[in-house]
């Protein structure tokens, strides 16, 4: 029986049994997990409070035939604020889908996990607004995806131009006044329109680090440009709908 410890963070759970859980979880040494936390949901449990969703814990584990197993955790952070407010909720909620749908069982990336925490602790402590950490979360994770958006070169010639009037979806990346034709961006799937402006504050949300993401105001009209261009971006290469994405934006429309 191979038993190891890990820091992770609680992805999502399913119940299982009378009072056990089966918890997806993303490991700061093991990838994505799945673990069961045997008797969690006994009032009296000491894996209780360690079981909940976005909770950040040590784990010790031992590895089962299916499953790994909990038998010990003690928690680092309990991120409570962000079970405070519905809308702080809805945005934890897409950050771990997103976190689970780039991550892999059993292949370690100690940066997805870091990029999950911080995104966690700054929606917990209201430091940076929550639609500007998303914008700089949903690009970073991109990033340690394989998916960085390129911004620095056309993505039909290749070259490096003085001006990017579009940004395609399907080629990942900006496209040059030259090659801005129909001829060239056909079968290219999404384009957009793209300024200098939010090219400049997309590669300020890619390089700087999370704690500083709130150092440079962005207007709402490149906010709302970047977010149209990540939204597309994000469905295309991963291929996936976000249910809790279409959460977020009911709540955000209910004005909550
Ligand atoms: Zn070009």
């Amino acid at each position: 029986m191979s038993i190891s410890k890990t820091e992770g963070i609680v992805l999502k759970y399913t119940d299982l049994g009378e009072a056990d859980k089966i918890l997806t979880i993303l490991t700061r040494d093991n990838g994505k997990i799945k673990a069961i936390a045997k008797g969690c949901r006994k009032p009296r449990s000491s894996l209780l409070s360690s079981s909940e969703v976005f909770v950040f814990s040590e784990y010790v584990l031992y590895k089962g035939k299916n499953f790994y197993h909990i038998t010990q955790a003690v928690i680092r952070e309990t991120f409570y604020n962000i079970r405070k407010d519905l809308l702080r909720l809805s945005y934890a909620t897409y950050f771990a889908e997103l976190a689970e749908a780039v991550s892999d069982e059993g292949i370690p990336s100690e940066r997805l996990f870091l990029l999950l925490a911080k995104a966690l602790y700054y929606l917990s402590t209201e430091k940076i607004p929550m639609g500007l950490l998303s914008l700089g979360y949903q690009l970073k994770l991109m990033d340690i995806s394989g998916y960085r958006p390129n911004l620095q070169r056309c993505g039909v010639c290749r070259k490096s131009c003085r001006e990017y009037p579009k940004f395609s979806v399907e080629l990942g990346g900006v496209v040059c006044e030259e090659c801005n034709t129909d001829e060239s961006l056909r079968n290219n799937g999404d384009i957009f329109k793209i300024s200098q402006g939010t090219i400049e504050a997309l590669n300020f949300l890619l390089n700087i680090e999370i704690s500083r993401l709130n150092t440079k105001k962005i207007d709402n009209t490149i906010f709302n440009e970047i977010e149209r261009i990540i939204r597309a971006f994000i469905q295309s290469h991963l291929d996936k709908r976000f249910k809790s994405l279409d959460f977020l934006d009911a709540i955000k429309d209910s004005g909550f």
